[in-house]
């Protein structure tokens, strides 16, 4: 873990605006994930949580976070629809780097959410389907805190090109870190090598991102990494970072 830190950037309020924001994520550039976490610590301490869906930026950023605030809550949003692989690895981090989880849940089984939209409602309408057991169960948990901490990477997909280390998250109305924006796919896993860290195996087997097992395909060498999410549909995205989301409407959830 790279240990030269350079002096993190201070605002003199804690009412942050987007435009406060900006100024502390570009003094950030070039700074290691390490120094955007600490920055994000200093300023929110338990106000702040760590996101994430046990893909290899999250496990790099929970290897970061045990170093530096072991104590940080971890939540994952748990769909019932998860690999057994990431329940798996879930249990294996916590061995391994004395992780704090904390399971966020709809409420809704999927027996529940048969009855009220039907058998297979990801095959048919994946947003309502993300909105009930994801973008909703998270944006009530974040409720809770001051700001979040993502792995998502600027070169993840064309929406993310534009991430800030430290952004206004319009949708949950709080602070959202990004430590890794900056990181190519190849230094998240020079980093879990380096460190010999667990990961999905699954990573192994053509699959770069996973998510549900009902919405995640393998994909071919050379395809885009992402392009196994939603496989045939328009859809990239489950809603978690967009910037606005789409108010649920009774009927709907
Ligand atoms: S990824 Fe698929 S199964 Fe999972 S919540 Fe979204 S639509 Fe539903």
């Amino acid at each position: 873990m790279n240990t030269q830190s350079k002096p993190l950037p201070t605002v003199d309020t804690l009412n942050w605006s987007p435009e406060s924001l900006k100024q502390v994520s570009q003094s950030l550039e070039g700074s290691s994930p390490a120094d955007v976490l600490r920055w994000g610590f200093d300023n929110f301490g338990d106000g702040i949580v760590l996101a994430t869906g046990f893909g290899p930026e999250g496990i790099v950023l929970m290897h970061h976070v045990s170093q530096i605030r072991p104590e940080t809550i971890v939540f994952y949003l748990d769909t019932d629809l998860l690999f057994s692989h990431t329940y798996e690895l879930r249990d294996e981090l916590v061995k391994k780097l004395g992780i704090r989880f904390e399971r966020i849940h709809s409420g809704i089984s999927l027996p529940a959410q048969a009855v009220r939209h039907g058998d297979k409602l990801w095959d048919r309408d994946p947003d309502t389907c993300c909105l009930i057991r994801k973008v909703i169960p998270q944006r009530q948990f974040l409720s809770k805190y001051d700001a979040w901490i993502t792995g998502i990477r600027r070169d993840q997909t064309a929406f993310r090109a534009n991430t800030g280390l430290v952004e206004w998250d319009y949708a949950n109305k709080m602070v959202k870190l990004n430590p890794l924006a900056a990181w190519t796919s190849d230094q998240v896993w020079e980093y879990i090598n380096e460190h010999d860290l667990p990961y999905n195996p699954l990573h192994d087997y053509g699959y770069p991102s996973i998510g549900c097992w009902t919405c995640t395909k393998a994909v071919e060498p050379g395809d885009d990494p992402r392009s196994g999410r939603w496989a045939g549909k328009a859809k990239t995205e489950c809603g978690i970072h967009l910037p606005s989301v789409k108010e649920p409407k009774a009927e709907n959830i």
